[in-house]
């Protein structure tokens, strides 16, 4: 049976370029996801967008002296660059700056207003004199009111709760590092509590298929008051705010996602117009996966989700992947401390499937992981022979497996990589595990099984290493990558010995990073 999907990714922020831990988390796993889906025989749409209108891109433009939009242009084009470069086959990557996106934020925050889902509230803001700025996210920093580890405003990266910046401990401004002032403002709010018993049967409902952390952060997030968001800020960079009382405020960047979601979405077929389209209404059998970092859990699951069952437009996600965060020699990627691995540096076309097998590996799928240069070149490589190598050395003791027919044990395989590569029990680090595994397991049979082995191999290992596994499919059966199958390739004709040449070339490659 033919599934369907769209696949999101985190619109990345242009306030710089993509790092490895970047790069580790939803962009690799959402381009995974896809390829496997794909190569099964399934429909998927991968799409993501820039997000340009964060406050964090505002951060670094006064940093860097430029116009925002500049900044803007400037790292949305190194970032299309690094996805390229790794082989990130988004279907659909847009930029907010479009008609299509502004009118789709506006309208969906209309019929939530319209509808008493949002509301006027006057709150209270930090405010920095010197700065003449209203202090939010990226403009403030502070220690997080719910588990005291350092943070900026209105989120917190280490326990994903959201916070309100007048209840951080010793708040600053980012900018000029003075105590702030409390000024009073009337803005939008979205209050939550009243979505409370839709939220929790969403999770009772779909819940179990999350990973053990993100499940428990809910939980406990539901056993609290929910909060009051505000969904716009006073700042010109932005969405603006349809209501002319509102006129000096744009929408907040986190309500702004979904509905650039479904922009890209509508841009996608007004030029793709022939394509069978995806809808993301609920109305047909469109399964919504989306991949995101856990740091950034309240918005998809809670805030998004609410969005989703006030307007009753659309269905709510049907899974969710997230990560953890990569480490970069034991301390945080940062993009604003240039504590970084910048992708578009490091992956060049001939270390681009290394650096998937790699990051793959090692990402942090259930806890922050580490990595280092060092290792890497010291691992990569030898993990690469380890798959690949032994199918030019052939063994003496081959012709000894046990009773087990080839086929049988391909078959095994086949099964638990679609569950290692599906969305409810997805783990790049679990299908290299399972290809390494695979390999010493066939190579313990006589030559004649060997090209049937290779061929399943390189529709294995496709999703995470596409070059070389594409390469290895042609070589062996002639056939181009769009003509690769997950069904049936036990009947096509093998050409073992072109597959030979094809590992022997490129595992010789030097893929060394200095
Ligand atoms: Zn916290
Ligand atoms: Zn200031």
């Amino acid at each position: 049976m033919c599934k369907k999907f769209i696949v999101t990714a985190t619109p990345p922020t242009t306030n710089g370029d993509l790092h490895l831990g970047h790069m580790s988390g939803p962009y690799l796993g959402g381009d995974i996801f896809t390829r496997a889906q794909r190569l099964m025989g399934h429909e998927v749409l991968y799409i993501s967008s820039t997000d340009d209108n964060q406050s964090y891109l505002l951060t670094k433009a006064i940093q860097e002296q430029r116009p925002p939009k500049e900044v803007a242009e400037d790292y949305s084009a190194k970032i299309k660059k690094s996805l390229q470069l790794a082989q990130i086959g988004l279907d659909e990557f847009t930029s907010p700056d479009h008609p299509v996106h502004v009118r789709e934020v506006q309208s969906y925050f209309m019929e939530l207003y319209n509808q008493g889902y949002l509301v006027e509230k006057d709150i209270d803001f930090l405010y920095c004199e010197p700065c003449q700025q209203h202090l939010y996210e990226a403009f403030v920093k502070g220690t997080c009111p719910t588990c005291a580890a350092p943070c900026g405003g209105n989120f917190c990266e280490e326990c994903g709760n959201p916070n309100d910046p007048t209840d951080m401990i010793e708040p600053l401004c980012l900018r000029c590092q003075s105590v702030p002032t409390v000024r009073s403002n009337r803005v939008i709010m979205f209050p939550l509590e009243k979505l409370r018993s839709q939220l929790a049967n969403y999770y009772n409902q779909n819940g179990y298929k999350w990973k053990p952390r993100l499940r428990e952060w809910y939980a406990q997030f539901l056993a609290r008051p929910l909060p009051e968001v505000p969904v716009t800020n006073v700042c010109e960079w932005g969405v603006p705010v349809p209501l002319e009382a509102f006129s000096n405020q744009v929408i907040n960047v986190w309500f702004e996602m979904l509905p650039g979601h479904l922009a890209t979405l509508k841009r996608r077929y007004e030029h793709h117009a022939s394509e069978h389209q995806l809808a993301w209404d609920g109305n047909e059998d469109v399964n919504i996966v989306q991949f995101f970092g856990f740091d950034n859990s309240f918005y998809y699951t809670v805030l998004h989700t609410a969005m989703i069952i006030g307007l009753a437009e659309q269905q709510p996600a049907d899974s969710f992947i997230i990560n953890e965060f990569y480490l970069l020699e034991n301390k945080k990627f940062s993009t604003s401390r240039k504590h970084a691995v910048w992708a578009s540096e490091f992956i060049t076309p001939e270390n681009s499937d290394l650096v998937r097998l790699y990051l793959s590996l090692t990402g942090p799928e259930h806890k922050q992981t580490n990595f280092t240069i060092e290792q890497f070149n010291c691992t990569s490589q030898s993990l690469l022979n380890e798959l690949f190598r032994p199918f030019l050395s052939p063994r003496n003791d081959k012709g000894q497996a046990g009773t087990t027919s080839i086929d049988d044990v391909i078959h095994s395989f086949k099964g638990l990589f679609e569950q290692l590569y599906s969305e409810q029990f997805f783990s790049p680090s679990g299908a290299v595990h399972a290809l390494k595994s695979y390999t010493a397991q066939v190579n313990t049979y006589d030559d004649v099984s060997q090209g049937k082995a290779l061929l399943a191999l390189s529709l294995f290992a496709y999703p995470i290493m596409p070059t070389v596994s594409a390469q290895l499919w042609t070589a062996l059966t002639g056939k181009l990558e769009h003509e690769m199958s997950w069904h049936d390739f036990s009947q096509v004709e093998v050409n073992i010995q072109n597959g030979l040449n094809v590992i022997e070339s490129r595992l010789l490659v030097q893929t060394s990073v200095g």
